[in-house]
C-alpha cells in the first residue's frame, strides 16, 4: 500500500526578498509584454504580433 500523502512534500523553494524581482519579457519591436515564467527563458517566448523572440527586462 502506498502512502504518498505527505503535506508540503513538493514545496517550491522560497524566492529572494519579498515578492520576487519584477521580471518580464518584452517584445523589442512593439513593446508587447508577457509575464516572466520561472524556468522559461524569454527567448523561448514569441510576440503574438511580430513573431519575434521576447527579451528579458528587469
Ligand atoms: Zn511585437
Amino acid at each position: 500500500m502506498l502512502m504518498a500523502d505527505e503535506p508540503g512534500a513538493r514545496r517550491p523553494p522560497p524566492g529572494f526578498g519579498r515578492g520576487g524581482p519584477p521580471e518580464k519579457c518584452v517584445c523589442p519591436q512593439c513593446g508587447y509584454e508577457a509575464p516572466k515564467r520561472r524556468g522559461i527563458p524569454c527567448r523561448s517566448l514569441t510576440c503574438p504580433n511580430c513573431e519575434l523572440p521576447l527579451v528579458g527586462e528587469i
